[in-house]
């Protein structure tokens, strides 16, 4: 992504999908919003290091390379009010385990994990490849840490025909330790002698690695975190490009609206905060559960009534994608409350506070699409079924800070290709700049 600012619709959703394709982990996600940020006169922050904030500045921190915060400073110190948008980095995936190499026969496989509450029977029959984050020392024992994203066609977890089992069908569940190991290799042709090489997943990942980084020398891997992804481009689909399908739109989607607004519409207070681990319940160190949001906002705000001050009188929406009503079984949702694909951004309500939405953000919400002609939608869960939930109570939960969830309408969620309208995340970014230029201050 080159140094502008997304405007038109084309030109926006172009973008987003080069970053979901160039994200195939948080690592990756983070790496290019802090990039795009850059480009965009961002002064990124070291947590360790002491802070000299100035009005009128922009800024990024990042915590372990996978949740990142940016934000603005409004030039007249008085103004002290924030507005905020939250999203999560991560995605439901699969997970190298350490001591991943499996061996059967003359085939090579590996363990995964999993992470998040991923829908496992999409992962079958895929082109999949290996992105991640890799510890390592060098020739002089110094230890050094590279994103690496082998980006070719690697492993497949194969599907069992249907001839081996006829009740499949009608009649299939999945156990992840058992059936969710990729296949890599053929390891040494079984019967055939004189052959120069007998392979092994360590030595195929250690040099696939070394590919990748010309300067650097891998002398001993230290540890990976290391996922498999889908190698399939995110793409428009549909007679007329009405949709968008891709792996990670959940919730890559929301954090490049949030990075886009805050590089198009950042003149006052404005911050972003997009955590990982949302999908495994937040509660980490950098996860929206863990002190990251707080310990910047105490870094802007030193003195604590001021903090306090400034969070009463700040607003935080946050953005994770939605359900949108599905054809094949409508059941699934409250008549009244059923979204649909294209059809604006939805409000998330939920009286138990799974979301933190109220009557006054919503209203705050409400007010600024019709003003503006945004489209906009409402989801409640059926009365008889659990709801699902997100950053947003956890971040208004841990600062008291007055929030609102939203999300653009998603089919397939957790799969490893989602879906979405190819009208909504800009309809989102619409009514989240003037989210942004509400904030007291002139545009
Ligand atoms: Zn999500």
């Amino acid at each position: 992504m080159t140094k502008k600012t997304a405007k038109d619709k084309n030109h926006f959703n172009q973008g987003l999908l080069d970053f979901l394709k160039d994200s195939p982990t948080a690592f990756h996600a983070v790496a290019n919003m802090t990039k795009r940020l850059q480009e965009n006169d961002f002064i990124a922050l070291d947590e360790t290091q002491s802070w000299s904030l100035k009005p009128g500045g922009k800024y990024i921190v990042t915590r372990n390379q996978s949740s990142l915060i940016a934000f603005t400073l409004d030039s007249q110190k008085n103004n002290t009010a924030f507005r905020l948008i939250g999203s999560h980095t991560d995605s439901p995936g699969l997970r190298l385990k350490p001591n991943a190499e499996i061996t059967f026969r003359n085939l090579i496989q590996t363990g995964t994990e999993t992470y998040g509450g991923l829908l496992m029977a999409p992962w079958f029959d895929r082109d999949l490849s290996l992105a991640g984050r890799i510890y390592f020392e060098d020739a002089n024992s110094q230890i050094h840490t590279e994103l690496v994203d082998l980006k070719k066609p690697l492993a497949i977890i194969p599907s069992l025909a249907i001839h081996l089992d006829r009740e499949v069908n009608q009649n299939k569940s999945i156990n992840p330790q058992k059936e969710l190991i990729p296949l890599w290799a053929v390891k040494m042709q079984e019967g055939i002698k004189n052959q120069d090489k007998e392979y092994n997943f360590k030595d195929l990942l250690l040099q696939a690695l070394q590919r990748q980084l010309t300067e650097k020398k891998i002398k001993k891997l230290l540890s990976h975190e290391l996922y498999l992804y889908d190698t399939q481009a995110p793409s428009y689909l549909g007679w007329n490009d009405d949709f968008i399908a891709s792996a990670r739109l959940d919730n890559l989607l929301s954090c490049y609206i949030a990075m886009e607004t805050l590089v198009a519409e950042s003149k006052s207070n404005a911050l972003i905060v997009c955590n990982d681990h949302e999908e495994v319940g937040s509660n980490s160190a950098i996860g929206a559960d863990g002190s990251f949001l707080k310990d910047v906002l105490e870094r802007i705000y030193p003195e604590r009534e001021a903090l306090i001050r400034s969070i009463q009188q700040s607003m935080l929406i946050s953005c994770d994608n939605g359900h949108a009503i599905h054809p094949n079984y409508p059941e699934k949702h409250d008549p009244q409350h059923s979204p649909l694909l294209n059809a604006g951004p939805i409000i998330k309500v939920n009286a138990n506070q799974r979301y933190a939405s109220n009557g006054e953000t919503e209203a705050a919400f409400v007010a600024i699409c019709e003003k503006n002609k945004i489209p906009y939608q409402r989801f409640v869960v059926r009365s008889d079924m659990a709801c699902g939930s997100t950053i947003g109570p956890i971040t208004a939960a841990k600062l008291g800070i007055k929030t609102l969830d939203v999300g653009v309408p998603s089919l397939g969620m957790h799969s490893i290709r989602e879906m979405v309208g190819s009208q909504d995340a800009y309809f989102l970014y619409q009514a989240l700049q003037e989210f942004f230029s509400s904030n007291g201050h002139q545009k």
